[in-house]
């Protein structure tokens, strides 16, 4: 039977045959225990306290349109938009620089075949991005050989694009995997020709000015509003049957769309970059 906090009950009683020397030594934990966390929230780097008029207010921001599957959504106001629905003049060719070759069609772009992969002239680091795509309909093949394109986050980390509507592949290979390393949590595909969208949060690797590696980079991915990876820790970068080890990089680096032979579609694309040292203050 449990105790119950009551006069009645001696053990929880404060008044009941408690010793000063007991009551001293209470207290004496008591502010030791504020004393340490003071001391943690002052090296925490916290320059305010609770409610405090003085912490600077965040910029205001217009918050954007969400989309339909007629109608592209709007950015957010502070957005850096990476697609203006009409050109690829914020993209080039990953293999020689060149202008990218993807098609454009009415506000959307898609893959391509056997043009190559596509990168933003723009350089990205620790960033919230905003991905919008659709695999082929009808759909053609089975397994990554359908609907298979890919978000390259630091040209060096596959958030897999893929047809996994109602088509079975490997778990670290259907859409939503940090390709070869993490599956999704749930497979939350639309069927084949529905616009669906990718929500990601990413924060990039850090190196030591001597290249060893301080952090791994990690990713947060939402599909169709759906958590499908939770902060996961990227090993590497994304390979095919290879789980390359982490070199020194720069800490801002180009996005690429990966071309894998299917006509996938991407429209309203955009990027939150995220300052590097952010900390609340
Ligand atoms: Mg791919």
């Amino acid at each position: 039977m449990r105790q119950r906090f009551t006069s009645s009950n001696p053990r929880f009683n404060p008044s009941s045959g408690r010793r000063p020397g007991a009551v001293l030594a209470t207290a004496a934990v008591l502010i030791a225990v504020l004393l340490v966390a003071t001391n943690t929230r002052s090296t925490a780097g916290q320059k305010y306290v609770e409610h405090d008029r003085s912490h600077p207010l965040p910029p205001v921001i217009t918050s954007g349109e969400c989309s339909t599957q007629d109608k592209a959504g709007a950015p957010p106001s502070d957005a850096i938009v990476l697609f203006n629905g009409k050109d690829l003049s914020n993209w080039e060719e990953v293999e020689g620089g060149g202008p990218a070759k993807w098609e454009v069609g009415d506000g959307y772009f898609q893959t391509v075949p056997k043009t190559g992969d596509i990168q933003t002239k723009d350089k990205f680091g620790d960033m919230q991005l905003h991905v919008e795509w659709a695999t082929p309909n009808p759909p053609h093949g089975e397994d990554q050989d359908r609907g298979n394109s890919g978000v390259f986050l630091q040209g060096l980390y596959e958030v897999q694009v893929l047809d996994s509507y109602h088509s079975v592949t490997y778990a670290d290979g259907q859409a939503s995997a940090i390709y070869g390393q993490y599956p999704p949590q749930v497979n939350a595909c639309r069927a084949p020709g529905q616009w669906q969208t990718y929500d990601i949060i990413f924060h990039g690797p850090r190196f030591s000015d001597e290249g060893t590696l301080l952090r791994r980079a990690r990713v947060t991915v939402i599909q169709n509003g759906v958590l499908t990876q939770d902060n996961v820790a990227i090993m590497g970068p994304t390979g095919n049957h290879i789980r390359p080890q982490y070199t020194p990089t720069p800490e801002k680096m180009p996005l690429r769309l990966q071309d894998h032979n299917h006509p996938v579609r991407y429209r309203n694309l955009w990027v939150r970059e995220i300052p590097s040292n952010w900390n609340g203050d």
